[in-house]
């Protein structure tokens, strides 16, 4: 790319956040609702490419992409020309009312990238939870069961149904009222606090015996899963995992969902995160984040069966597959279908995961270094033991963010440092960002 509309570079020119965001926080402090939250008060004016611009001028570089969902980069060109030309020529009919192209060829796009050698269909939402409401759903009308199972460290978004479904009540469910019905939670592979030689298939028996033992194979319709955990803190399941319980799940009638809302779409440096497991097989996929670039849109894509054995009318809602969102998500799959983009988050894969294992080589805080691609973290202990650092992660979160670094935590116990940068981001932006990181680790 030739021409940056924001120059690629770190530019620290006022305290973070400066004076200007500090008068509009004072505004949002009056007309907001405190329960949306704000992890770091720096009001963003414009972006592209891996930088973000506040109000006070300060370039910051951004390794958390929206929570990993500028994935293609900030403003990236194809998006914005779609947007562009979409936005002048029809901005809204509703799908299911009189329908447009943009959101068939969004489907035609999912079957075709999503894994799985079977006949698949699709249908769009605006959001992450929307999508996994509607898999849950569309299960149960498939199998005219209700029993869901969950795992450990999930996250699933903050409606009724899905805040029901995370691993954590507090933030997302304390004091909002009853939980949905029929969710069960049972244990993930987690590799680094498992017992020591647990291996995959181990840790997927102990989920099956859970479920056996609390839900039974009767009444249950599905189990939903992240193929690498999120805001868990990037867990990755070891090897075998997933593809004993795909196994299993298919010898027993229970469809199999793989929530790839934050891990999906080029991120983890294959198609999706899914691929990376050996013989897992899901059913059914829900696509959010990364797709499109910034706009809202959201996907179920999976088996035609069972995505057609819900009834027309029953799926869908006034806002699902906007025509503008669709063009931008159809820019950003066909740029990803061109190739380079895949290529480039294997490559920050590379980058990063050399970097972060030096680190851990170096700092003891540092219990564990996980991920695929442009999606890595690290693990932070008490240096000898396993207990969660959440006071090095806070500091380390302060020190980046003062220095123009805007790096994002997560963990059941907030000691996760994530990595989710643009796949825009260069080698050098990625390389002082994490300078900036190390200087933070050394002052600890
Ligand atoms: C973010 C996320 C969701 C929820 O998506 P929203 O768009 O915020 O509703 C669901 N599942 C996973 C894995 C996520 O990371």
């Amino acid at each position: 790319m030739s021409e940056f509309t924001v120059a690629q570079e770190r530019k620290v020119v006022t305290s973070i956040p400066g004076p200007k965001s500090q008068a509009l926080h004072q505004r949002r402090l009056d007309a907001v609702s405190a329960g949306a939250g704000a992890a770091l008060p720096v009001y963003i004016e414009k972006a592209h490419g891996a930088i973000i611009v506040d109000a006070d001028g300060n370039h910051m570089i951004d390794l958390g992409s929206g929570i990993g969902v500028t994935t293609i980069g900030h403003t990236n060109a194809g998006v914005v020309k779609a947007v562009q030309e979409q936005v002048a020529n029809l901005t809204h009919t509703l799908f299911t009312l009189t329908p447009y192209e943009q959101y068939v060829e969004v489907c035609e796009l999912l079957n075709k990238h999503t894994p799985g050698n079977f006949k698949k269909k699709s249908v769009l939402f605006n959001s992450g939870a929307e999508a996994v409401e509607n898999a849950v759903k569309i299960a149960r009308k498939a199998t005219r069961k209700n029993g869901i199972v969950v795992f450990d460290h999930a996250y699933h978004g903050r409606t009724n149904l899905t805040f029901t479904m995370n691993f954590k009540s507090a933030p997302y469910g304390n004091g909002f009222g009853p939980t949905a019905p029929s969710i069960q939670h049972v244990p993930m592979s987690y590799p680094y606090r498992d017992p020591q030689g647990m291996t995959g298939v181990e840790a997927a028996q102990r989920s099956i015996n859970y479920i056996e033992k609390r839900v039974g194979v009767e009444d249950l319709a599905a189990i939903v899963i992240e193929p690498i955990q999120g805001e868990g803190g990037f867990i990755v399941p070891a090897e075998g995992f997933l593809k004993t319980l795909s196994d299993w799940a298919h010898a027993n009638g229970v469809i199999v969902i793989a929530d790839e809302v934050q891990a999906g779409v080029a991120r983890t440096g294959k198609w999706f995160a899914s691929e990376h497991f050996e013989g897992w097989e899901p059913d059914l996929f829900t696509i959010a984040k990364g797709i499109a670039g910034g706009m809202p849109i959201s996907a179920v894509t999976g088996r035609a069966e069972i995505m057609d054995a819900s009834h027309p009318g029953g799926l869908g809602g006034t806002f699902g597959g906007n025509p503008v969102a669709a063009a931008a998500a159809v820019s950003v799959l066909k740029e990803i279908e061109a190739g380079g983009v895949i290529e480039r988050a294997q490559e920050l894969g590379k980058l990063l995961g050399d970097r972060l294992n030096a680190l851990k080589a170096k700092y003891p805080v540092i219990g564990d270094v996980r991920g695929h691609g442009a999606m890595m973290a690290l693990e932070f202990v008490e240096p000898g033991t396993l207990n969660p650092n959440k006071d090095a992660v806070d500091k380390l979160v302060k020190h980046c963010h003062s220095n123009g670094v805007l790096i994002l935590n997560a963990g059941t116990y907030y000691n996760v440092i994530r990595f989710l940068p643009p796949l825009a981001i260069s080698d050098a932006l990625l390389n002082e960002a994490l300078d900036v990181l190390e200087e933070g680790l050394a002052a600890l």
